[in-house]
């Protein structure tokens, strides 16, 4: 099939690639000229695993395009995909203005039927405004074009987006139209061989179902973290209690992993988008308000625990604090919303200098902050801890997990670890001469 996708981040270049890589004819827009430059030149301006290759092979392959010539994508596709961003307004709502330019410019530029397809996370009633916004620019055009608008929502976990696209738990699609709901099953059909994962709904449930998918998950992690946060106090070791509800299949061990609290670019505004809808509708979001403060609060614990550790936010003054992880969760780049962007202005703020290493999201940080000289980027994570008084671990990323703690306690002039993702045993850090700090690992009273 002939396909069209707006938007080139996260979500549009793999659905592109995936779409390319099965046989799809895909031809993918974006406003941001540089990035198209260096896609059609084989640079793949994100780190997701097994992405470039697949890129590279299928535009090789003539399946996959890059092109900023909206004009040209709407005429090339029968199904035209909106998969860019949506990020917080200042109330917390959904800025819906990238998708409703996109819709505009499907408008001017359609001559044909064609199925436009949402896969940007929107509050409920987009596909509406979508709708408005085509049909407005039609009417200016003096013309009466037939379209559908679908909601088909993204699941896609950065770090496995590959893997999460070709191989999905579930497609959602939300059509009013039988037609198109077939013509997205045809679509996705190459995805949905071993066993039926096509869930089919209306437009409104399928904008609602992601939303409600994102904010079980950052529920269940600030759960956690509360957990912790009272394990902590009351002399209890919230890895012990982990493992002792994680038994429980009707809880599972997905997902209930204490830490320095969520980031990324889905969960803090998901939920805040979704808090707000639910005011819109005179919805109370009691829960969604809760699961965003005790999130805040915990983006601040590793912070606290330095300041508890040290005596006071003045003693940090002058101290070098090692910093491994800087992405918001491991395998990804992004730092969007990440713990250790709270945690790096806390230090800065308090005088402290940070040698930092992440195994992805240097060149990331590096854009976001440039140069500074209370901030010194390592090549690899043991040239973090030169002349460091004191070790934080903010990402769980694989190679971070087994440290020599003998060698960290020579190396560290202060002897004391952080553990923003409880990576390590407390026992066996402290057995080698350090400190040990984790999140809710109170010890007996
Ligand atoms: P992103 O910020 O990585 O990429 C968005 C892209 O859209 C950018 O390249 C931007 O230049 C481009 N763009 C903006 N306006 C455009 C226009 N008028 N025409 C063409 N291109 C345009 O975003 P993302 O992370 O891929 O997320 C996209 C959407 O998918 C968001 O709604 C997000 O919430 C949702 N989503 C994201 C993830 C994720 O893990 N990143 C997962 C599921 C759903």
């Amino acid at each position: 099939m002939r396909v069209c996708i707006f938007g080139t981040g996260y979500v549009g270049l793999v659905t592109g690639t995936c779409l390319a890589d099965v046989g799809h004819d895909v031809v993918c827009v974006d406003i941001d000229a540089g990035k198209v430059e260096r896609l059609n030149a084989g640079v793949i301006p994100i780190f997701e695993p097994g992405l470039t290759p697949m890129v590279q092979a299928n535009h090789a392959a003539g399946r996959l395009r890059f092109t900023t010539d909206a004009a040209q994508g709407i005429a090339h596709g029968d199904v035209v995909f909106i998969a860019v961003g949506t990020p917080s307004d200042e109330d917390g709502s959904a800025d819906l203005s990238y998708v409703l330019a996109v819709a505009r410019s499907i408008g001017q530029s359609m001559q044909a039927p064609l199925v436009v397809v949402n896969k940007s996370t929107v509050p409920v009633g987009t596909a509406d405004k979508v709708r408005a916004a085509i049909s407005d620019v039609l009417a200016q055009r003096g013309i009466d074009i037939a379209f559908d608008v679908v909601s088909n929502p993204e699941f896609l976990k950065e770090g496995a987006a590959v893997e999460d696209c070709m191989r999905p738990d579930r497609i959602v699609i939300g059509a009013n139209n039988p037609t198109a709901i077939e013509m997205l099953k045809r679509l996705y059909a190459p995805f949905n061989r071993n066993h039926d994962r096509i869930v089919s709904m209306d437009v409104r449930s399928a904008e609602l179902t992601k939303y409600a998918a994102n904010a079980m998950l950052a529920t269940k992690i600030s759960f956690m973290n509360e957990i912790a946060n009272i394990a902590e106090q009351v002399g209890a070791d919230v890895e012990m209690v982990r493992k002792g509800i994680g038994s429980d299949p009707r809880i599972g061990w997905h997902f209930i992993y204490p830490g320095a609290g969520y980031g990324g670019s889905c969960f803090p505004k998901d939920v805040q988008a979704l808090a707000k809808t639910a005011q819109q509708f005179g919805v109370r979001p009691r829960l969604l308000d809760a699961v965003e403060a005790v999130n805040a609060a915990q983006k601040e614990h590793l912070f606290e625990l330095m300041v508890r550790h040290y005596g006071s936010v003045e003693a940090l003054h002058g101290k070098t604090v090692a910093l491994w992880g800087l992405a918001f969760k491991p395998n990804t780049d992004d730092m969007r919303e990440a713990s250790s962007r709270r945690l790096l202005q806390r230090l800065w703020d308090a005088g402290a200098t940070v040698r930092a290493y992440d195994p992805e999201a240097m060149p990331e940080t590096r854009r976001i902050y440039g140069e500074r000289v209370d901030l010194v980027l390592c090549d690899f994570a043991e040239a973090a801890l030169h002349g460091a008084d004191a070790l934080v671990v903010i990402t769980e990323w694989k190679q971070f997990r087994s440290p020599d703690f003998a060698k960290l306690a020579t190396r560290l002039a202060d002897a004391v670890v952080f553990d923003g993702r409880n990576l390590y045993a407390p026992d066996e850090v402290e057995t080698a001469g350090l400190a040990y700090y984790g999140i809710g690992r109170g010890r007996s009273l």
